[in-house]
């Protein structure tokens, strides 16, 4: 964390620029106007991973010139998208301060495994996107390889998921991944980058006022000094200006408020906890009564699952949701992950495993 308080220094830490450097200009207009905004670190994709080739791949290596003239002019910090080693020796050699990897590169434990090995020696700050797949273990998988060659400046980086699925979202927020790496390993700075998982500019406020909600620590958000007519992203980037607008209007809040509202927060706490206990403890007696009914199954050569059973009492509870104003959606997920473990612990009873 250290790393990022010393470059960005109160949170949230922001990171903004381009999708693509595109022309010098393009790029030396846009970072003007975000240092003019108190931005401090400057994103530029210069190697750019396109879904169908085709597409514009990216300027190469003659945009590490114009982010050299980026820092030289604005002085804010510089970073880009390195996606083999190659990429990550040019970026050193020309003062590239930051280095991200992109999420289809995170997927890929040879391409990370080569990566780390480039970067040994180097103590330059190393931001890890989340793979495309919702994989909390390759993620850390990727972390794990750049740490084991000596690198200590290490963040994350929250996109979200690819998904086969029509959503309002370009990628799925996977939030509970997000809460996971951060459960995982609490000691390295978390981002989010909204950009890619709203894919467009009008979800991009819901979307990062949520991640600061959840306590991540910073965004790293596209800027183009004209968005729609950008080469790659169009859609999702924002003006300098509007980016500011947006970032002006996001509530930061505390983890730990004033003592006063601790002590009834942690009365609710406690409150909570006790009910936690309960349940646990129903959980408990629950399963005794499903191992007997198991036994019963058993003697009387019965079938461990019984779909008409189920459905039935998966009903009922949806209706007692309603009327309690639980949420149904969630009452279900409850019951059939409790139903799941019961027909399991049955199963054992069956083959004599319990
Ligand atoms: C990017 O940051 O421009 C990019 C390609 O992101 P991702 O790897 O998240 O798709
Ligand atoms: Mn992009």
């Amino acid at each position: 964390m250290k790393f990022c308080e010393d470059i960005f220094g109160d949170k949230p830490w922001i990171i903004s620029g381009p999708c693509s450097a595109e022309t010098e200009e393009q790029t030396l207009a846009t970072a003007r106007q975000l240092a003019a905004n108190g931005i401090k670190v400057f994103r530029a994709g210069i190697w750019k991973p396109r879904t169908r080739p085709g597409n514009f791949e990216g300027v190469g290596e003659v945009g590490l010139d114009w982010l050299k003239e980026v820092k030289k002019e604005t002085g804010m910090l510089t970073s880009t998208e390195v996606a083999n080693a190659k990429h990550v020796w040019s970026a050193i050699k020309s003062g590239i301060d930051i280095i991200w990897i992109g999420a289809r590169t995170t997927a890929n434990p040879f391409m990370m495994q080569d990566i780390a090995e480039s970067l040994k020696g180097c103590n330059i700050p190393v931001l890890v996107k989340n793979p495309v797949n919702p994989d909390v273990e390759l993620w850390l998988g990727a972390i794990e390889r750049l740490e084991s060659v000596g690198l200590n400046k290490i963040g994350l980086i929250h996109r979200g998921f690819s998904s086969y699925e029509k959503l309002l979202y370009r990628n799925a927020p996977g939030w509970k991944i997000a809460m996971e790496i951060k459960r995982r390993r609490p000691d390295l700075p978390l981002f989010c980058d909204p950009s890619h998982i709203a894919g467009k500019r009008e979800y991009l406020f819901e979307l990062s006022q949520k991640a600061l909600d959840l306590n991540l620590d910073g965004l790293m958000i596209e800027s183009h000094i004209n968005p729609d007519k950008a080469w790659s992203d169009a859609k999702q980037q924002l003006t300098p200006a509007d980016l500011k607008e947006m970032l002006d209007r996001l509530v930061v809040r505390k983890v730990a408020p004033e003592q006063a509202s601790l002590d009834s927060l942690n009365e609710l706490r406690y409150q909570i906890d006790q009910m936690d206990h309960e349940l646990i403890d129903l959980l408990r007696k629950r399963m005794d009564v499903c191992i007997k009914i198991g036994e019963y199954k058993k003697a009387n050569n019965m079938t461990v699952y019984q779909p008409t059973r189920w459905d039935t009492i998966l009903n009922k509870y949806s209706a007692m949701a309603r009327e309690r104003n639980l949420d149904e959606q969630f009452i279900g997920q409850v019951f059939t992950a409790i139903h799941d473990a019961s027909v399991n612990l049955q199963t054992k009873v069956f083959n004599g495993t319990i």
